[in-house]
């Protein structure tokens, strides 16, 4: 019964997503395929960016065009070429991922696993989950420090994740699912995965939101859901607990930006951490002013202290029982329509 109530909750707040799963509208990889263009491999930077803008209006207006290539390949070539010299992170480290690693460990695109999760949100399971390597966050109770923290697993060709997921789909995945550590690094790979890829499963990006305006500007017509991470309410407590500075500035303009990509739906994650209900509190405050009441939000209450939340005392224990009470009636006061608790 609990289970039918949250899923009625969800189709409310992300109609799309379950119209995709109806099989009533196409996942935007495809609309992003079918849009066709023309464009040489070899040209600049710049001038890939121009036509990329260019069919992104057309992508706005329903115009498919012709061409021999397609939006997406343009989206996938962009990608490469930015590994060049990488921005992809607001960390911007500028490196050429060709060659070596970034700030967060990643170089070439490292599969740590995939398997059908059935531990996500009640709409997204089952959802074929493929977990990368490396992250550009340092969170001090990462959960998943021994993949996000290290360059570990497997490069799999592009084109046998893409079979690999189409077996998934047949299987009954709902979607597929990119994590890590963190999705974002890995842009360039998941893109060409998605070149290759015919199944009409719904892509969701399961991030950190960390994200450059360059790699929004890709994602925008690709991603079917953003189920984003939002844990921070100030700058101080992102660079402290998760070693990301500008955290605040960025989430927020990110978080905005996305809520206007083209077809694309929101889930948000915000985990509640101990001695910390302000910060939920003024992230769920935020989410109200700037995104409104019917966005989905998840308020989860599974923090524990792994990895080195033990050098931090304050947050070196699972929540308490009256944090939880607190935190459940304050969303409740907040309004959210859609929102799931616990
Ligand atoms: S994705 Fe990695 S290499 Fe690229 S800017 Fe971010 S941290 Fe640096």
């Amino acid at each position: 019964m609990l289970y039918d109530f949250e899923l009625d909750k969800a189709r409310k707040s992300l109609p799309r997503y379950f119209r995709i799963l109806e099989g009533k509208e196409l996942p935007n990889f495809i609309k992003a395929k079918k849009l066709k263009i023309d464009f040489r491999e070899e040209m600049e930077l710049q001038e890939l960016w121009k036509i990329h803008r260019e069919a992104m209006v057309r992508l706005k207006k329903r115009k498919e065009g012709d061409g021999k290539k397609n939006l997406l390949e343009l989206k996938a070539v962009i990608a490469e070429k930015m590994m060049e010299r990488c921005e992809l992170c607001e960390f911007k480290c500028g490196i050429n991922r060709k060659e070596e690693m970034g700030y967060c460990r990643v170089k070439d695109s490292k599969i740590a696993s995939y398997f059908i999760h059935l531990g996500e949100e009640p709409e997204l399971v089952p959802s074929f989950t493929v977990f990368f390597s490396g992250c550009n966050f340092r969170c001090v109770f990462c959960q998943n420090w021994d993949i996000s923290q290290r360059s570990v697993g497997i490069f799999i060709f592009p084109q046998k994740m893409a079979r690999i997921i189409e077996e998934a789909f047949l299987n009954g995945a709902r979607n597929v699912n990119f994590v890590g550590g963190e999705p974002t690094p890995n842009l360039p790979y998941i893109l060409k995965v998605l070149t290759y890829l015919e199944t009409p499963i719904p892509v969701i990006w399961n991030s950190n939101m960390y994200m450059s305006l360059e790699a929004l500007e890709l994602l925008n017509g690709i991603v079917d859901i953003y189920l984003g991470d939002f844990k921070w309410s100030s700058n101080s407590l992102g660079r402290k607990y998760s070693t990301a500075p500008q955290y605040w500035d960025v989430i927020t303009r990110n978080f905005k930006i996305v809520t206007a990509h083209q077809g694309a739906e929101l889930l948000i994650r915000h985990l509640v951490i101990p001695n910390n209900l302000e910060n939920t509190r003024r992230v769920l405050r935020w989410i109200r002013e700037n995104l409104g009441t019917q966005v989905r939000v998840n308020v989860m209450f599974q923090y524990q202290p792994y990895y080195r939340a033990s050098h931090y005392p304050e947050i070196n224990r699972k929540l308490n029982y009256s944090e939880m009470r607190e935190v459940e009636k304050m969303v409740k006061k907040l309004g959210f329509s859609y929102a799931l608790v616990g």
